[in-house]
């Protein structure tokens, strides 16, 4: 897991935030020769931690609920070859890529919540020595 380490998001004002840990398990390869052995498919385990913020609590009294966080990003990816998704036919599945494309897709889906939370940090490790922080630009995040 990550909790060694959480690289902070940029410093908010909202009241609320909210740290999802998760991991799963994924295919993947690096179609271009300067990849080196990333071009043959393999697989990693992705620990990835969501950081998602807001004003106000839902009817449940949650910003968001952890579980639905983990089934939109859990339940699309654990055990699937990721360059198979149309996401990933134009740029492939590098571990930036990763926390980009897991970052819209939690962001699509908290669009739908009454409550609007946020999402301002997303962080994709894909080995024990690697891993990305995606942050969306301020203006993106943080107009309310
Ligand atoms: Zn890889």
């Amino acid at each position: 897991m990550l909790q060694q380490f959480y690289p902070q998001p940029f410093p908010h004002s909202y009241p609320f935030e909210l740290n999802k840990d998760m991991n799963f398990s994924a295919a993947h390869y690096i179609p271009n020769e300067k990849a080196g052995k990333c071009a043959f498919t393999h697989g990693h385990t992705y620990f990835v931690n969501l950081t998602i913020v807001g004003n106000e609590l839902d009817d449940m009294g949650m910003l968001v609920n952890f579980s639905d966080l983990k089934k939109i990003v859990h339940g699309k990816y654990d055990h699937q070859l990721l360059n198979h998704f149309p996401e990933f036919k134009e740029v492939p599945p590098s571990t930036e890529v990763m926390a980009q494309t897991i970052y819209e897709v939690v962001v699509q889906y908290l669009k739908g919540l009454a409550n609007q939370p946020r999402c301002v940090q997303v962080i994709v490790r894909e080995t024990p020595t690697s891993y990305v922080v995606y942050r969306p630009k301020v203006k993106e995040s943080f107009q309310s």
